[in-house]
């Protein structure tokens, strides 16, 4: 018999990017794009953050990409087919915004291409024009293309090394687009705060509305603990309940990349010590 957060399936995307796939149907049966779930991998383990990158409700499954980047991304990485997930909670956060706004862009970058996928996916369901871009630091490191050409009326691909697709950030197609003239309503952004941040500001003299899925570091999700504080608007506002999803003119970028860092050197050394402990 299946057990609740049973791991059915998994494979590597690329070095350290995994995808599982977990039997959970009662967050299956609810979850919408733009939403995200909090894991605890083990008893002792901490709350981490997870977009859903798909799921099917038939099944009662999610699909959850994650980056092996901090001691417990490295341990669910190394759970396999069969094993289970200690605890899920979710959906979290609020659904994406999902109309006829005509001509969309959706801008992934690395590990956000998974988590735009099914906006981009419910944009082109409402008749949106979708044009995706999509990014990452080199070839081996593109994840979700196929996903994201299924879904999109048209793809450009990006890397930073020039290894596929246009050499260049996501942004720096962005940019050109626009200055193309092309006619465009409405701009989501996922991926690293940064690019987020530059996208922001390629758009901004446009005036497009431009959505940014924010990823600040993420404790409880539920709106008691304040971890994931932003300010947008010049306004403290909470991540998990008020988000993911802000108005990416308005949220103060410095600050969200400031407390992103915030416990980066805390971050290793637990890493380190972890790996050197036999991982
Ligand atoms: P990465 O550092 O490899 O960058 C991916 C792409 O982002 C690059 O290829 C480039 O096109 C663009 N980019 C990076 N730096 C840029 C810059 N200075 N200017 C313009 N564009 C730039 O990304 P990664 O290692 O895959 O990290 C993924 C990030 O996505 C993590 O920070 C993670 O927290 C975040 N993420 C966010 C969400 C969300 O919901 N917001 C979901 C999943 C992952």
């Amino acid at each position: 018999m299946i057990k609740m957060n049973q791991i059915l399936d998994k494979r590597e995307l690329a070095p350290r990017i995994k995808e599982v796939v977990v039997y959970n149907p009662k967050i299956a049966s609810k979850v919408r794009a733009g939403q995200f779930i909090v894991v605890r991998v083990c008893e002792e383990g901490e709350r981490i953050p997870l977009t859903v990158a798909d799921w099917n409700r038939d099944k009662g499954t999610l699909n959850i990409v994650f980056q092996e980047v901090g001691v417990s991304t490295y341990k669910l990485g190394k759970l396999g087919v069969g094993d289970v997930i200690k605890d899920m909670v979710g959906p979290l956060g609020n659904p994406s915004e999902i109309s006829l706004f005509g001509t969309v862009i959706c801008v992934g970058g690395g590990v956000g291409v998974p988590a735009i996928y099914p906006i981009a996916r419910e944009l082109k369901g409402a008749g949106n024009k979708v044009v995706s871009i999509i990014g990452a630091r080199s070839k081996d490191l593109l994840i979700y293309e196929e996903e994201m050409r299924r879904v999109s009326d048209e793809l450009r691909v990006t890397t930073d090394d020039g290894s596929k697709g246009r050499k260049g950030f996501v942004s720096d197609e962005l940019r050109d687009l626009l200055k193309s003239g092309l006619k465009v309503d409405r701009v989501i952004t996922v991926g690293p705060a940064i690019m987020m941040k530059v996208c922001a500001e390629v758009t901004r003299p446009y005036n497009i509305k431009t959505i940014a899925s924010l990823n600040p570091i993420m404790v409880c999700g539920m709106g008691m603990c304040a971890a994931c504080r932003v300010e947008v608007a010049g306004k403290t506002r909470f991540v998990c309940f008020e988000g993911p999803e802000f108005d990416a003119h308005q949220v103060d970028f410095d600050v969200l990349l400031m407390r992103l860092n915030a416990y980066k050197a805390e971050e290793q050394m637990a890493l380190k010590k972890f790996l050197e402990g036999g991982g």
